[in-house]
């Protein structure tokens, strides 16, 4: 019987929400089972990374070149640098029957809901968006000017979420990790995914 098809699980949000120490969390846990897609970077290697580990890092040229040769999925461009994910190891562990998670910047996952809309969306929001409707009320101490702010903030993440199918809110890194490990299990107890599975293998006794 044919390996089934890994799952594509894509990790985004906006800037400074804490995408990267959530993912850190989710693959620190020995008892994660999907296999984490290391992104090709062009910017600096930080202290205490490492080439291959942490991203592949790549010079402009490298970065342009493979663009044009339709190496990436997405790609997107960050506060001056490329980032971007790669096409065959994504495909090849999808194939392999193992779930692939990508940890992307929000132009990025756009992109990726095109190519695989099939894929599983999870939005990581900020904690503030639980107290949002007290902060928005508040309590008449905050100017005009604040509220204002934070209403249209609010706004732009809200926006932002609709591509996605959960919205996870990174209250406290441990809670965000047992969430994103609790979808990802209970997408696979999708009836579609149950039932197709069942029906291959009705076929396959039939033959
Ligand atoms: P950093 O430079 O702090 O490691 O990452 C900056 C941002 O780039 C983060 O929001 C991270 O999620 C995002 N990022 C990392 N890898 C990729 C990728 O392959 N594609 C896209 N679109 N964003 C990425």
């Amino acid at each position: 019987m044919d390996t089934e098809k890994g799952l594509l699980i894509v990790l985004s949000g906006p800037s400074g929400v804490g995408k990267g120490t959530v993912r850190k969390a989710i693959f620190d846990d020995p008892t994660t089972n999907f296999e984490y897609s290391i992104s090709m970077t062009t910017r600096k290697m930080r202290d205490g990374e490492v080439d291959g580990v942490d991203y592949f890092f790549k010079s402009k040229e490298e970065f342009e070149a493979l663009i044009e040769q339709d190496a990436f999925i997405e790609y997107a461009e960050y506060v001056g640098n490329y980032y971007g994910t790669p096409v065959d190891y994504v495909r090849n562990t999808m194939e392999s029957g193992k779930d692939v998670f990508l940890e992307i910047e929000v132009e990025g996952a756009k992109q990726v809901r095109k190519k695989f809309p099939e894929a599983l969306f999870i939005f990581l929001a900020p904690p503030t968006m639980e107290h949002l409707e007290a902060r928005l009320i508040g309590r008449g101490t905050e100017s005009d000017e604040v509220i204002k702010h934070r209403i249209s903030e609010a706004r732009k993440e809200v926006e932002m979420m609709n591509l996605y199918d959960y919205v996870v809110i990174n209250d406290e890194v441990i809670h965000a990790k047992n969430k994103v490990q609790t979808i990802v299990e209970a997408e696979h107890c999708k009836r579609e995914r149950i039932e197709s599975r069942f029906r291959k293998m009705i076929l396959e006794a039939k033959k």
